[in-house]
């Protein structure tokens, strides 16, 4: 979820139309590739003992991040994430990286040095071996695209069409903490705040996590339908799961993790948290589906990990399309408010 949400006029209308079109344009089949455009990475049945995954992401100073607001290690380290947090929506072990950049004449050796600091602060504790990249100048603007290979066992892959109606739908950790704290970070004026909480929230934008670990016990246990992770915002990334799998889904509003930093947020901005959690981007937390008739036993096996998973509502009938349950039992429509690039303003 890029920063401040500028909605811009462009030539291009739509990023999803535009993937869409660039997918029928250039569509061909070939007996490895077990997912080509269409899911967190790419999968291909590079060997019967394990697949290979590969995904790459791309940030945009400007777009991505400020280098006047960011640190050049936050800016490695998120980028890294971005990656290292699509390996784990698929339940896969991240491998092999590559990083390309355009470098601008305002930037130094030292700072891309530190770039590179802050990429394998994120990818050493997965031992992720760099093994290439590209360099270039860039006359205005620092970009930074990195590719991120992973494995996964055969069959085992964690996909967004894998949902069905009927099914529950979890996230891992809290929602909308990095937008807090982006939010944190854009504000002119000074906020009624807890130093810790600001403290916790720049942390979450600044260094989130990737759930590896949970995308890899989902797959190991084998209890999940579908998953994503959150990196555009739960609206737009669900509606992505929905589409894939021709499902709609309703959320419960008052179910959805709040962690008390964005919640004090949210009270000083007097902005309600839920809608936070909704929209915010860049968490890289899970969203993901069990079955019903799985739900006690993930849940029972759950509760022994240590890790956080939250049920915040269920898989409906296309036709439901993407709705919320209010804490008064209402149900209405669920706009999508995540991040889309090339929106036209409304
Ligand atoms: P994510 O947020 O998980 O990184 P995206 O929303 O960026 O995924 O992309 C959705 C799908 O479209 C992915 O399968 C991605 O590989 C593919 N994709 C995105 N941009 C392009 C492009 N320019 N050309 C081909 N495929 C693309
Ligand atoms: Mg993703």
């Amino acid at each position: 979820m890029p920063l401040g949400r500028s909605r811009r006029t462009n030539q291009v209308s739509s990023e999803f139309g535009l993937i869409r079109l660039l997918q029928a344009q250039t569509a061909q089949s070939d007996r490895q590739v077990v997912k080509g455009i269409g899911d967190d990475t790419a999968i291909l049945k590079t060997s019967s003992a394990e697949w290979t995954l590969i995904t790459t992401d791309l940030l945009t100073e400007a777009v991505h991040f400020d280098p006047a607001r960011s640190s050049f290690e936050d800016i490695g380290y998120r980028a890294a994430i971005a990656n290292l947090s699509d390996i784990a929506a698929m339940g896969g072990t991240p491998r092999f990286m590559l990083v390309a950049i355009a470098i601008p004449p305002t930037c130094s050796t030292a700072h891309i040095q530190r770039l590179y600091r802050g990429m394998m602060q994120a990818t050493v504790p997965y031992r992720v071996a760099l093994v290439g990249g590209d360099t270039s100048a860039s006359k205005q603007g620092l970009f930074l695209s990195v590719t991120l290979t992973g494995v996964v066992k055969p069959e085992r892959a964690l996909l967004r069409s894998g949902a069905r109606v009927g099914d529950r739908l979890y996230v891992t950790g809290t929602l909308g903490d990095s937008h807090a704290g982006l939010g944190l970070l854009m504000s002119r004026r000074r906020l009624e705040l807890r130093p810790a909480h600001a403290r916790f929230l720049l942390a979450r934008h600044h260094r989130p996590s990737a759930r590896i670990a949970e995308g890899q016990w989902l797959v190991k246990q084998g209890l999940a339908g579908a998953a994503i992770d959150l990196s555009d915002g739960l609206t737009g990334d669900l509606r992505h799961v929905c589409e894939a799998s021709d499902v709609g889904a309703e959320i419960i509003a008052g179910s959805l993790p709040l962690s008390p930093a964005c919640r004090a947020y949210a009270a000083a901005r007097h902005l309600d948290p839920r809608q936070i959690a909704l929209q915010g981007g860049e968490d890289y937390e899970l969203l993901f589906t069990v079955p019903r008739s799985k739900q006690t036993r993930f849940e029972r096996l759950a509760g022994k990990t240590g890790f956080r998973f939250t049920y915040i509502g269920s898989i409906t009938p296309k036709q439901s399309g993407l709705r919320l349950r209010t804490e008064q039992g209402i149900t209405r429509p669920l706009p999508v408010t995540s991040y889309e690039h090339f929106l036209r303003p409304s």
